[in-house]
């Protein structure tokens, strides 16, 4: 998958991976490999 644009969490660094479960692109900063989802999806709170 590529993406372009910025993190949609923190909008300073370029986004890697894109939430199945928000949809919102984010950075590696923000993306949980084991959650499979963004960290704030990760974290349970959406
Ligand atoms: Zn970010
Ligand atoms: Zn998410």
């Amino acid at each position: 998958m590529s993406l372009t644009g910025l993190c949609q969490v923190c909008e300073a660094a370029a986004a890697t991976d894109s939430c199945d479960r928000c949809g919102r692109a984010v950075c590696d900063d923000h993306w949980d490999e084991t959650a499979r989802a963004c960290a704030g999806c990760a974290a349970g709170r959406g």
